[in-house]
């Protein structure tokens, strides 16, 4: 079978070594967009074999941050799969007999070299002019391992509970090529890659072990991960030959760096106090020290804008259209459409992205969302009454929050006049016009907003008055402020009684101007 017509099957690999940052719900994205515009399926791994960099609630959070993205998993921790267990650790055993494998074939071998010996190993390199020293194909020969070591000392220092790791034995001078959907060709020569560890005494593999058996294990076709890994793409490329599956290498696509707004270096999980914006999808509450680091949900962004803002961050459509929902991603998303380079982050974008998602949403699902919908003042509101009151306001609004403000002289009259608003507006000499106007309103047959917008046309014609003097007077006496949607589309709503009796009120509350 050829490679593209193998079943598609990504995973998304987190290890639970804190929260999610925005890189990593971005990474989750694309193999999930991946997965699902090929009709294949989208599976949770928790790397876990680093036990000392476990953080207590990590995995749940990025379970949490998954959910909150409407990032459904085919597979995983808590949904299953017939590829499981899906947590590392919980796959512990299966690992070592690949280890032996390689060690049988020659392929890996056991060093026993103490943290004191290799700073020992790395100091000398460096006084003979090495810049960085590591442990490879030229330095093992100097060091404790079982290439050095008589057969019978490797098997006693074993049976005998001596610490040992096991790294893998890069051959010299040999080129490891793979082709990267995003980058192309990729080639390294082996000298460049150290002897990594593979597996430690305490019976756990090391990332690039545990990910290469697992990816194998997972029949996974393609991975999707970030462009810091793609220094570990060799060796892992190396490993799957070692193991004899070579047939199974998925294909690799390395995804561009996200980097901060200016494009000076990568967006950090600290960035984001200090750039005044969010780095994680949901908030984080710190373990240790129960400190909150904010995330986009609770700071009242949308899903869909999040989603939306993320998968621009190094992918586009190829064309002008910029809002698009989940669904639309999926069929528009194809990785031939991911560039190289670094994708910068922008704040303003995402409350952009979220002014455009919040005007796509039905006015219908604004009401389900707006608990309070009881108003402080005569009329008695049907749901139609909301449903206009919302068309007629959302356009205002970047966030749903932001529409309570708008939405507040629809709830209450008994709102406060803002004072900059008066200061600025408010004409007492202007106060016997605004009077009339109530008047003449008050009596239309029909109060409908392009009623009530004729014979206030009118009115300023028939008494020469400018609408920029009268106009903020109304909204004044009505909302209390000056910004607001369609002076005439409030009115209607509000009804008749309602606008003369706050008319009315201001004239006779306001008293300077
Ligand atoms: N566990 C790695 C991480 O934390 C996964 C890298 C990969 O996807 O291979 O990002």
């Amino acid at each position: 079978m050829n490679k593209d017509e193998k079943v598609i099957r990504v995973r998304f690999a987190p290890s639970p070594t804190g929260p999610l940052h925005i890189g990593g719900v971005r990474t989750a994205l694309y193999n999930f967009l991946f997965a699902r515009k090929n009709n294949g399926k989208f599976i949770l791994r928790i790397e876990d074999t680093d036990q000392n960099r476990y953080v207590p609630g990590a995995e749940k959070y990025i379970q949490e941050a998954l959910s909150w993205c409407s990032l459904d998993l085919d597979e995983g921790p808590n949904v299953g799969g017939e590829f499981g267990p899906y947590r590392q650790s919980e796959r512990k055993e299966m690992y070592y007999s690949f280890v032996k494998n390689l060690i049988d074939s020659g392929d890996a071998y056991y060093a026993f070299d103490t943290p004191e010996e290799l700073d020992g190993m790395r100091e000398s390199m460096r006084s003979a002019g090495v810049p960085s020293p590591t442990y490879n194909n030229i330095s093992r020969s100097s060091m404790i391992n079982s290439l050095t070591l008589p057969l019978d000392e490797t098997e006693k220092r074993i049976s005998r509970g001596d610490k040992f790791v096991v790294r893998i034995k890069m051959p010299r001078n040999h080129e490891i090529k793979f082709k990267d959907k995003i980058r192309g060709w990729v080639s390294v020569n082996s000298n460049n890659i150290d002897d990594k560890v593979i597996y430690k005494s305490d019976g756990m593999p090391t990332y690039h072990l545990a990910n290469v058996v697992d990816d194998y294990s997972m029949k996974i076709s393609h991975v999707i991960r970030g462009e810091e890994w793609l220094p570990s793409a060799p060796l892992h490329v190396y490993l799957y030959k070692c193991l004899g599956w070579e047939d199974q290498i998925p294909q690799f696509a390395h995804l561009p760096l996200i980097l901060k707004p200016d494009g000076n270096g990568k967006l950090s999980k600290r960035d984001g106090d200090r750039l005044g914006f969010p780095v994680f999808p949901v908030n984080w509450k710190n373990p240790e020290t129960n400190e909150i680091y904010k995330g986009y949900r609770e700071e009242g962004f949308s899903r869909a804008a999040f989603i939306n803002m993320l998968a621009f961050l190094g992918w586009n459509p190829g064309t002008e259209k910029e809002v698009f929902n989940l669904d639309e991603l999926v069929s528009e998303f194809s990785l031939s459409r991911v560039g190289k380079s670094g994708a910068k982050y922008d704040f303003n974008k995402l409350k952009w992205f979220n002014q455009q998602h919040l005007r796509r949403m039905d006015n219908e699902e604004i009401y389900d969302n707006l608990v309070d919908k009881k108003v402080d003042f005569s009329i008695n509101p049907s749901k139609e009454y909301w449903l206009k009151v919302i068309g007629l306001v959302k356009e205002r609004a970047t966030f749903l929050d932001d529409l309570k403000l708008e939405l507040s002289c629809f709830l209450s009259n008994k709102f406060t006049y803002d004072v900059n608003s008066i200061n600025k507006k408010w004409n007492l000499e202007l106060l016997p016009h605004l009077s009339s106007l109530a008047t003449i309103i008050f009596n239309l047959q029909k109060f409908t907003s392009s009623q009530i917008e004729i014979s206030f046309h009118n009115y300023l014609d028939d008494n020469d008055l400018s609408l920029g003097k009268l106009m903020p007077m109304l909204r004044i006496a009505i909302t209390g402020r000056l910004a607001g949607p369609s002076m005439f589309g409030i009115l209607e709503l509000l009804g008749k009684e309602e606008v003369k009796l706050r008319i009315d009120r201001a004239i006779k509350d306001i008293q300077h101007g």
